[in-house]
């Protein structure tokens, strides 16, 4: 459980630095690298604590659910509450849930997922075509 999803129900391991983690925030704060998005995700279930791993390309309904226990991972996220100070900008566009008390439900959406990991590997991909040419165009 980390302090941005309180209700985490995998781990994700990051393929860039091969480490664990329960949510790409947690990555970011101790990382000085992006986190790699890859088509393939491996999950770690927080209740049977086994690791499984999902195509992102081929997710379908079924996948929501751990293979082993079947415990259903992909949920609405539970948010903490905002912290009035934390991030000035979330504070100016979400003002009107300061004095809203309740926890913030945000939903995973993994079709919105994949479409990010698409951009993000289509980035890396031009990236490396670049460094390529870079390296043809020196000899
Ligand atoms: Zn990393
Ligand atoms: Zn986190
Ligand atoms: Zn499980």
């Amino acid at each position: 459980m980390c302090k941005h999803i309180l209700n985490a129900q995998v781990s994700i391991r990051a393929q860039c630095c091969r480490r664990w983690f329960d949510c790409p925030q947690c990555h970011q704060e101790v990382s000085d690298h992006e986190l790699l998005r890859t088509m393939e995700m491996i999950f770690a279930c927080k209740k049977c604590k086994k690791v499984f791993r999902k195509d992102m390309e081929n997710y379908e309904e079924q996948d929501e659910f751990c293979p082993h226990c079947d415990n259903q991972y992909v949920i609405e996220a539970v948010e903490p509450q905002m912290e009035v100070g934390f991030e000035t900008e979330d504070v100016r566009k979400d003002a009107s849930l300061i004095r809203d008390h309740r926890v913030k439900q945000k939903p995973i959406d993994p079709h919105e997922a994949l479409e990010e990991y698409r951009k993000a590997v289509a980035k890396q991909m031009a990236l490396l075509d670049e460094a390529e040419e870079a390296e043809l165009l020196k000899d």
